[in-house]
């Protein structure tokens, strides 16, 4: 694999979760003034540095990745529902009771039904949180990547709206995994979405670079995360600057850091990452194991993910 290219899935992944470790202390709190921006990372519930929910379930659809490609929603469902059962600090409000039905005894398709049943707009962003795996595994892969960034969604979150962001999102690292300026991954991730992309959700991505950080309101919504994450790919120029301004912008901070992470770290490399933020980084994984995780443990993993398809093909020769 080119080194550029490796360094990028790597950039990806820590980018992640990095955004969401810097994001951890400000969620649902209130924008930060312009002059006094979050640059290091801070102990919020839980010790500074420490990523959250959202890398937390990234990890797990990337493990279920690992396991098995093409991507298997009854495994990912499993996988969810015993990191689920471990207690994590942080569980998403319908990711909850989605999972909270699923430990009931619901079948993912089920549960999945159910939770958006009883809630018919509600269109979270706890799905693309976890997708950028999906794009790592499927660099080369475009098809499967589009199919396998919705149907992870669907595990959780079926409706269209969060979907849609799940594929776009990694349309977008899809296309800035091998070079592409960041408006131009954008643009090319609108063209290949076409009709998926719901027009709303389109207007909101178009629109993103124009804004100022007072009208963006970065709330739980798919479509304010997305909007948050595409403003800040386009209107800075580094790693650090991009994901300091997304996670600045108050509410749900760590969401919206882990996804402009992923994009930016895609652009950018892991070399670009700063090294006091890399250094901090941790979680406990799986949960409840003791094992800390630091940065050379989510880089080895984007390694795995960025090797998937080619292993799988080298293995279909061999056999
Ligand atoms: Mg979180």
């Amino acid at each position: 694999m080119d080194a550029r290219l490796r360094d990028r899935i790597r950039g990806c992944a820590v980018g992640a979760a990095v955004g969401d470790a810097l994001g951890m202390p400000l969620e649902f709190g209130p924008r930060q003034p312009a002059g006094r921006l979050l640059r290091e990372m801070r102990a919020g519930r839980i010790p500074s540095g420490t990523f959250t929910d959202d890398t937390e379930m990234a990890l797990a659809v990337a493990e279920s990745l690992v396991a098995q490609l093409p991507l298997d929603p009854d495994d990912l469902a499993k996988r969810f529902l015993a990191w689920y059962r471990t207690g994590p600090a942080d569980v998403g409000i319908h990711v909850g009771t989605v999972l909270q039905h699923m430990a009931e005894g619901l079948d993912w398709q089920v549960a999945a039904r159910v939770a958006q049943r009883a809630k018919p707009d509600a269109a979270g962003n706890g799905s693309v949180m976890r997708c950028w795996p999906v794009a790592l595994a499927y660099w080369d892969d475009p098809e499967r990547l589009l199919a396998d960034s919705r149907l992870q969604s669907r595990v959780t979150h079926g409706s269209a709206e969060c979907e849609a962001a799940c594929a776009f999102v990694n349309a977008v690292i899809y296309f800035l995994l091998p070079g592409a300026a960041p408006a131009e991954a954008i643009s090319k991730a609108v063209e290949v979405m076409g009709d998926g992309l719901p027009a709303e959700l389109r207007e909101a991505i178009k629109a993103a670079p124009g804004r100022s950080r007072e009208e963006l309101p970065n709330s739980g919504w798919v479509r304010h995360t997305v909007e948050s994450a595409v403003w800040g790919l386009l209107t800075t120029s580094s790693f650090e600057e991009a994901v300091v301004q997304v996670v600045n912008l108050g509410d749900d901070t760590d969401t919206a850091g882990s996804v402009a992470g992923a994009l930016a770290g895609a652009v950018y490399g892991l070399e670009s990452i700063p090294e006091r933020w890399r250094d901090a980084l941790r979680g406990e994984w799986p949960p409840r194991s003791r094992t800390m995780w630091t940065v050379g443990d989510v880089i080895e993993l984007a390694d795995r993910l960025g090797g998937l398809t080619q292993a799988a093909r080298a293995g279909l020769v061999q056999g």
